[in-house]
């Protein structure tokens, strides 16, 4: 598609998001992956601070293209401090093992690489909070069977963010995650398949009996698929009401078996 085609289906889906419209139909930039997110979202902060038009796209770039040389140069690093590791190496000695998976979660069952706690809560701040969209690879080295070619046949599917939280952020952390997933562990990556019709506060701010209400109804899946199983990807576990959440609607789509993993779990509250 030409880029000047793109860039106008990108505005035009991008205003729709905001007015709260979803339509299966349409391309929406929350739903196009990570590089395809990053490009709409620079877009969207660039239109919403036209003072920063020229500067926001430059330093997006030079960020992105930061990561990338590191990684170019340093393919094995420390996720939580950049220390030189020995190959497919997560974590620096000094910054110790990846934290065990705390117990089972109530809300929902997954397969966690470990419990939010350093270095992993480190890694994943940084990751999302600081712009290092190539930590995601390091991560995705953690997740449960990443490495075992298991999910093959199956649609990795991220748990999407809202149009305004992904401006905010500038990229999908889940996204990212459940690329490299399908690249490791075989399965088809579905981005677009899953969609959040409106923001929703955090979870983590509302109390346990509000936080199932809070993401009721959230999710829609765009399109029928009877008879797929499917892999839900998140970064961190905190209440499990999101991904029941977005298990509910996969099962509402025709999927038959939902695997959630994720990279981290807060323990229960
Ligand atoms: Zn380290």
């Amino acid at each position: 598609m030409p880029s000047s085609a793109l860039r106008e289906r990108l505005r035009a889906s991008g205003s729709a998001a905001r007015s709260g419209q979803a339509s299966s139909g349409e391309l929406d930039p929350v739903y196009l992956g990570a590089k395809g997110t990053q490009f709409a979202a620079r877009r969207a902060r660039c239109r919403a601070m036209p003072s920063a038009c020229l500067l926001q796209p430059v330093l997006c770039a030079l960020r992105e293209g930061a990561g990338a040389l590191r990684q170019l140069l340093a393919p094995d690093y420390c996720a939580a401090c950049d220390a030189p590791v020995p190959r497919d190496q997560v974590f620096c000695s000094p910054c110790g093992p990846c934290p065990s998976p705390p117990p089972g979660h109530d809300v929902v069952r997954a397969l966690v690489a470990g419990a939010y706690e350093p270095p992993l809560s480190t890694a994943i701040l940084r990751m999302k909070f600081g712009h290092r969209t190539d930590l995601a690879n390091r991560l995705a080295l953690l997740l449960p069977d990443a490495g075992a070619r298991s999910f093959a046949g199956r649609w990795i599917v991220p748990v999407p963010l809202h149009y305004s939280r992904l401006v905010e952020r500038g990229f999908n952390p889940a996204a990212l995650l459940a690329r490299q997933l399908s690249r490791r562990a075989g399965g088809r990556y579905a981005p677009t398949f899953l969609r959040r019709l409106r923001d929703t506060p955090h979870q983590s701010r509302l109390p346990a009996a509000a936080r199932r209400e809070n993401v009721r109804d959230a999710f829609v899946a765009c399109q029928s698929a009877a008879g797929r199983q499917a892999v839900l990807v998140d970064d961190v576990i905190t209440t499990g009401s999101t991904l029941d959440a977005c298990s509910r609607a996969l099962y509402a789509a025709g999927v038959v078996h939902v695997t959630v993993v994720a990279l981290a779990a807060t323990p229960t509250p």
